[in-house]
């Protein structure tokens, strides 16, 4: 199989347990599944079984959580071991401002990382503030590809008060601000955004520079207007993603085959995206 997922976090202790914390439950619930903790020779084993290439995703949510990050150099360093299988974003906190910048600098020219990765509930920001321009600024001059969570979120679902976070951050309009300031930033909106999965279909429309990825639910469940919009004005920009371990691929791969699409759009969201959007040839 030929196939690169776009969206997978490491089911390994420094992902799971240090930088999710208590919130692992909630996000465990929130799935209805509990994840095991893999070491990192199992996890390449799997994608590698598969067939299939995955995108790491660093996190660091350190200043709204308290809670430490996945270090980049970890990314680096299981890409590094396990180059046919993996690919890496780095993680980076906007809050941290000029050391977030220093760092998405250092992941991609040090650590060769290729994207970054932001999750606006757990990091608690607007995107679209222009306290964190310099930011994606940055990410633009360097060539980084943002992924940007949109939409509703396991983290913190179901526990009192959502553990504090908050579901208004992650609304795919303010990505829209992002997209129109930064022509050049390439910009993958994760999980399709829903409840507010029209407006990520109207922004990936209006804005050659968004993207989407189809992680974090089954395509089983996904609405009809998803579903036309992947197969005609949307199939040049919609990737496939699991969020495992959250997800696993076996299963979103499965529940895709049931996807009513045209065979050439089918292999557009597999493949073909990514590759393109990634500059990644298998
Ligand atoms: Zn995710």
């Amino acid at each position: 199989m030929k196939a690169i997922d776009v969206h997978v976090h490491p089911s390994t202790r420094e992902y799971l347990e240090k930088t999710q914390g208590p919130y692992l439950k909630a996000t465990e619930a929130y799935f209805r599944t509990r994840i095991p903790l893999r070491t990192e020779e199992e996890m390449a084993q799997e994608f590698g079984e598969m067939g299939l290439k995955a995108v790491l995703l660093g996190w660091d949510a350190e200043t709204a959580t308290g809670l430490p990050p996945l270090s980049n150099d970890w990314i680096a360093y299981m890409v590094r071991k396990y180059p046919d299988v993996f690919l890496g974003f780095a993680g980076v906190d906007p809050w941290k401002g000029k050391q977030a910048v220093k760092e998405v600098e250092r992941a991609k020219k040090d650590l060769g990382l290729i994207g970054v990765k932001f999750q606006q509930n757990a990091q608690a920001f607007y995107p679209n503030e222009h306290q964190f321009y310099p930011l994606w600024e940055r990410c633009q001059e360097l060539g980084m590809v943002t992924l940007f969570h949109v939409g509703t979120t396991g983290f913190g679902a179901g526990a009192p008060g959502g553990m504090g976070v908050r579901l208004k951050y992650s609304r795919p309009i303010y990505i829209d601000d992002v997209a129109a300031d930064f022509p050049e930033l390439r910009i993958i909106c994760a999980h399709a955004g829903w409840p507010w999965l029209e407006e990520t279909l109207a922004v990936a429309l209006h804005k050659p520079n968004v993207y989407i990825d189809l992680s974090g639910w089954s395509p089983r469940y996904f609405p009809q207007t998803l579903v036309q919009h992947v197969n005609s004005l949307l199939q040049d920009k919609a990737l496939f993603g699991s969020d495992y371990p959250f997800i696993t691929p076996q299963r979103w791969l499965k529940d895709f085959e049931g996807m009513d699409l045209k065979p050439e759009v089918r292999e557009k969201v597999l493949f073909a995206n990514a590759s393109k959007l990634l500059g990644i040839k298998i």
